[in-house]
């Protein structure tokens, strides 16, 4: 789950990371009043949504007057804003942060994420601040500094130290440094972060060091121990489908190609989609089921995947392991029936009770084409979808 920056900021804040004064808004006129009651002569405008790169789209503008202020704002709010992480069709702007304006001096990286394959966080720092940290990494990866720490003792004074140094922050700055990597893994451990980046990590004209972007995303997995970062999920940023997805518990994310897949398990799910582009077609979705889908569950998997205008063919492939293959057809049939397929259904089953699970499809008077193993089914979903 992600949230915005200005709420990462205020976790990140209880944490004693040093950020600018800031104030969310959600129009031009609080844009304005967040301003005054900052006080000082220069701000920050930034566009609040789920997505990097909002300075060079332009949704971070600097203002060096309460006019200047009201104009940014008016501008960045309800823009379509687009940056490399939002596709072409860019992520409307609905909420604004406004901050102190700071006078930076140099720009650092900081990140953690969890390294799956040393099974510990690793707190990534790079003196390439401000950049796109995919940039770094593949052109000059020299310039990042890895860290691996340890559960038990969390991150060290030594380690905090060492990591400061090496990316050339200066002398007089690295106790400040040192508490701030030493509590942006703290609130990483504390709220079941799946990454937390700070990109730039500011050196100050003061020689302060301060977190002038912030990301974080949490492990859904661990949400339910922390029903107060549950609450700062922002629907608007999400697609309407994909919430809707996971109200019924399914994991659906819709692509480009124009065969909807509906598969009991996600390895499996990847493979018919291997499968289907290997056949010269293209899935319209990935959408995984899970072990016990029911009936319900399926219709709705079928509501979600009808809403693309591009749909031209099924593809069910259900291996019948824990569920049995019968109980499938039948969901299946309902289904079609109550959404009124119109497309071409192509369904493969395997496993229990197949043999009881095609003839409850055949005897259904539906028009399913059915399959025998995945080639097969590949070959005529991609074909009934031209
Ligand atoms: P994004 O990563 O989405 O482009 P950032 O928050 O990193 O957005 O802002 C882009 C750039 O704007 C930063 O690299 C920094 O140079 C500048 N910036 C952001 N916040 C401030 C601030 N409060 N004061 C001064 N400059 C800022
Ligand atoms: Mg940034």
């Amino acid at each position: 789950m992600k949230i915005h920056e200005y709420q990462a900021k205020e976790i990140l804040r209880k944490y004693h990371v040093v950020t600018p004064k800031g104030v969310p808004c959600f129009s031009v006129n609080e844009a304005v009043q967040a301003a005054q009651q900052l006080g000082g002569d220069v701000w920050v405008v930034k566009a609040q949504i789920y997505a990097g790169g909002r300075g060079k789209g332009g949704g971070v503008k600097v203002a060096k007057s309460l006019d200047e202020v009201r104009q940014h704002a008016s501008e960045i709010l309800n823009m379509h804003l687009v940056t490399h992480q939002t596709g072409p069709e860019g992520q409307m702007v609905h909420r604004l942060f406004i901050e102190q304006g700071i006078q930076i001096e140099k720009e650092f990286y900081v990140g953690m994420v969890v390294d799956r394959s040393h099974q510990r966080v690793c707190l990534m720092a790079s003196s390439e601040g401000g950049m796109e940290i995919e940039k770094v990494a593949t052109e000059t990866p020299e310039k990042i500094y890895k860290v691996l720490i340890d559960p038990i003792e969390g991150l060290s004074q030594q380690q905090a130290e060492q990591v400061a140094q090496k990316i050339g922050i200066p002398k007089q700055s690295l106790p400040g440094a040192v508490t701030l990597l030493q509590g942006l893994y703290q609130a990483f451990d504390e709220t079941d972060s799946s990454l937390v980046e700070i990109n730039p990590l500011a050196l100050t004209s003061e020689q302060q060091v301060m977190a002038l972007d912030a990301k974080m995303n949490f492990d859904e997995n661990a949400l339910f121990r922390h029903p107060e970062i549950v609450e700062l999920r922002d629907l608007d940023e999400e697609d309407p489908v994909e919430i809707e997805a996971s109200k019924h518990e399914l994991s659906y994310i819709p692509l480009d190609g124009n065969i909807g897949c509906l598969v009991n398990g996600a390895g499996l799910a990847m493979a018919t989609m291997d499968i289907i582009k290997l056949y010269g077609g293209n899935p319209a979705n990935f959408l995984d089921v899970g072990g016990g889908a029911t009936a319900d569950k399926v219709t709705e998997a079928f509501k979600l995947m009808l809403r693309n205008p591009n749909l031209q063919g099924i593809l069910v492939n259900i291996f019948g392991g824990i569920m049995k293959c019968d109980v499938i057809a039948q969901g299946l049939v309902a289904a079609a029936r109550d959404v009124h397929l119109a497309v071409p259904l192509v369904v493969r089953l395997e496993g229990t009770n197949v043999d009881l699970g095609k003839k409850i499809l055949a005897d259904s008077g539906l028009k399913i084409i059915s399959a025998d193993n995945m080639a097969d089914a590949a070959q005529k979903a991609v074909q009934a979808a031209n």
